[in-house]
Order: structure tokens, then sequence, then C-alpha cells
């Protein structure tokens, strides 16, 4: 049997539908974040990064990089081993320590991404609550799915931060149904935040559980930079607030934060925490660095906002189809994968600028888009670069504009 042949069927198939991917060859400049090196297929060329998850460049913060170096120094490379083998390395305690203490929680447990955490934790929570159904946000990341999925459960499906559609779910499942609410607090493709208020309201009047993915918004919102549910004064009354170490803080890592016997329950149950090498102290090290300065610097926060709505100002004064959104993210409308793919390939080649382009899967076909995450060191100079790229692309490829803004004029 030609077993090769199934492969490269289902290769063909990514092409056909224009959904292959290609992951550019690149390579950070430490100390000059957002420039980096592109390898690209004629050598490597200098390029501008639009679109890091390492929203506030802590990737690079001298803090956060020193701790690193220094830990791995000290203490070596690897954890040595699952916890129940090499017991907890003491940054990793440091690290939990910081964690529940930014979410005001009595504890938190570390994963070996923020994947994980979802998926093993969602699956742990909902398997150790008899009957439980879970209410999933439509527009959850795929972690939550799986975590959902793997849970075994019932679970419903309320539409995209509908509290509405959501409440009549709760009020058919009765009061007598134990029920998980799961939802992001910031959805990143769009870049809308959920009502965590409303959602919490509701939990509390139909005995629901929370659980929120804060992903991409520890470090970048709160005073605190505690998240979205800090910013919105409703962090105590979340049950589980799940984050990651790998976007705003820079670094590697997931976690979840709650009262200590839900995580002590899921640090018992939990395969996917339990089967797996913790993390190296020094990866531990760095993420404490990265929250504790975001804990009392709120320059990168403000920077970050400043530079965001600037970018979003110049573009649609430019007349660029810039989707509405409430934060930090900056999508830019497509609409078909081909010409995201050919836009995204332009603006390396030919400008230096790197922005990825989001085709289906990842959101829904139509609704193609560049995302665009402007941090607190894309300068102003960078920003007009940008909207000069993008308008040459966008006529290159009869892609349309917006009425130019009368405001800008
Ligand atoms: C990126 C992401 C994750 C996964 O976090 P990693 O640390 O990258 O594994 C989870 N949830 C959401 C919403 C994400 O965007």
């Amino acid at each position: 049997m030609d077993y090769s042949q199934f492969f490269s069927a289902a290769l063909n198939r990514l092409h056909d539908e224009r959904r292959y991917r290609v992951f550019a060859d690149l390579e950070r400049i430490a100390g000059r974040f957002p420039h980096a090196l592109w390898h690209s297929p004629k050598g490597p060329r200098n390029v501008v990064i639009w679109c890091s998850n390492d929203y506030l460049g802590m990737g690079q913060h001298p803090k956060v990089v020193g701790a690193m170096v220094e830990t791995a120094t000290r203490v070596g490379t690897g954890a040595g081993g699952t916890r129940n083998i090499a017991g907890t390395h003491h940054p990793l305690v440091q690290l939990e320590a910081e964690l529940a203490d930014l979410h005001g929680k009595q504890a938190s447990l570390l994963f070996t991404s923020g994947y994980v955490s979802n998926q093993t934790g969602i699956s742990t929570i909902a398997k150790l609550i008899p009957n439980c159904l879970i209410l999933s946000d439509a527009l959850n990341h795929n972690s939550m799915i799986e975590g959902v999925r793997q849970a075994g459960c019932e679970r419903q499906i309320f539409r995209h931060n509908d509290t509405a559609h959501l409440e009549e779910l709760l009020i058919a499942a009765g009061p007598d149904r134990p029920k998980l609410i799961a939802c992001e607090s910031l959805y990143s493709m769009d870049g809308d935040v959920a009502p965590l208020s409303k959602i919490c309201d509701l939990a509390e009047k139909y005995g629901a559980m929370t659980y929120v993915d804060e992903v991409h918004a520890v470090g970048m919102y709160g005073p605190r930079g505690g998240g979205i549910a800090e910013r919105d004064g409703v962090m105590h009354r979340i049950d589980v607030l799940e984050g990651t170490l790998a976007k705003a803080f820079g670094c590697l890592g997931g976690y979840i934060a709650g009262n200590a016997d839900i995580i002590d329950a899921v640090r018992s149950y939990a395969p996917g925490f339990i089967f797996t090498t913790a993390l190296p102290p020094a990866i531990c090290s760095a993420a404490t660095a990265a929250i504790r300065h975001l804990k009392t610097s709120s320059w990168e926060r403000e920077r970050h906002q400043d530079r965001a709505a600037r970018v979003k100002a110049i573009l649609i004064a430019a007349g660029l189809p810039v989707m509405s959104s409430d934060t930090h993210i900056v999508p830019l409308f497509v609409g078909d994968a081909e010409n995201c793919k050919r836009a995204s390939d332009m603006l390396l080649e030919e400008h230096g600028v790197y922005i990825q382009p989001i085709n289906y899967p990842t959101v829904a076909k139509g609704t193609e888009r560049l995302r665009i995450t402007p941090s607190p060191y894309h300068d102003d100079g960078l920003i007009d670069g940008l909207a000069d790229a993008l308008l040459q692309v966008w006529e290159r490829l009869g892609l349309p504009l917006k009425q130019k803004s009368l405001a800008a004029e």
C-alpha cells in the first residue's frame, strides 16, 4: 500500500483551498523589537513584525532576559521530570504564588502551555462535577473546544457574547443541574470583549460555575495586568481564570487560578498535568520577572493602547477597511483567502512588513483578514510606513478602500 498518497492528497486539498500554511523563517533581535531578520529564500533581510502576540515586547525586556539567564546559570536547564518525580523546583513555586496573587485567588497551577491548561483544565474540572452541563461561547478557542470535547459531558453552545441566549440555556437546564460557563474575556481575532459582569450576574442567579480564558488580556488590562476581569472589577466573582505566559508575558506556559480545592483537585486528577515534565526553572523565573514588572509598571499598558489607537486612526484615515475592535487588536478586512495570502506575501517581500494572513479555519470563510498587533515599540514612523505599504498593496491587488475619513484631511 502506498501510504504517502494519503498525506500528499491531504496537502493537495489544503493547496486547492488556499489554506496551505507557510511559516516565515524569522529571527527577532533582542533590544530592537519589532525589528527582525527574515531569512528569505534570497538571504537575510530586515523586516518589521506587526503581528506578534508578544504584545508588550516583554520577551526582550532586560529584567526578563536577565532572569532567564541568571536562573539557567544557577540551577541548569531542565526541570528533571514531572513534578511527581522531580518535585516542584523553587522558581515554579514562586511563579504559582505570583499568579495566584495576580488574580486574587488562593492558588494557581502551571501547565506547559495555555493550550494544555484549557484542554486539561476544562476537561478535568467538568469531569469532577457530576452530570455537568458545559455552556460554551461559540467563538471559544480551539484549546477550550478540545477541553470541552474531552470532558465527555453534555455541552451547549451559546451565540457569541449573547447573554440573552446564555440565560435561556441556563433557565432550560434548571436550577439543580450543575453548569459550567466557559468563555474568553478578549477574543483575539475580532478584538471584542465579553460582558463578564453580566455573565457573572447570570452565573450567580442560576447557580453556574465560571471558567474564563484571559490569554489575550493578562498583562495588558487591569491596574496590575490581571486582565479584563480585573479591569471590570469582577475577578473575585469568576471561579477559574486561565492565562498564558507566552503572549504579553513573553515566555512560555499556561495556568489556571482559583480557590485552593479546585486547583488541588486539578493537580491531582489532570493527566495533561501529571504525566508531563514541568516547565524549566529559567522559563519560570523569566515569567515571574515579567509578571512582577507589569504589576507595577503601567508604561507598557498605556503605550500599547496609545499605539493601537494610533494605528487604527491612521489606517482608517487612509481609507483602509479596519474592522471595529474595542481593544489592542487591529483587524484589517480582506474577505478571501487568496488575496489575504497575497497581501501578506507582498507586504513581506516588497515592504519588509510581516503580518501573517488569518484564514479559515481560524476565522470564518469570507472574513479572512490581516490581524495587526501594535506594540509599545512601534513608533510613529513605523506606523506611517505600515499605512503606506498597505495602501500600495491594496492598490496592486485591487482591494476596495473605504471613503477617506474627512476628519483626517
Ligand atoms: C494562544 C491561545 C491559547 C493557547 O495559549 P498558548 O500558551 O499559546 O498555548 C489559549 N487560548 C486562546 C484564546 C489563545 O489565543
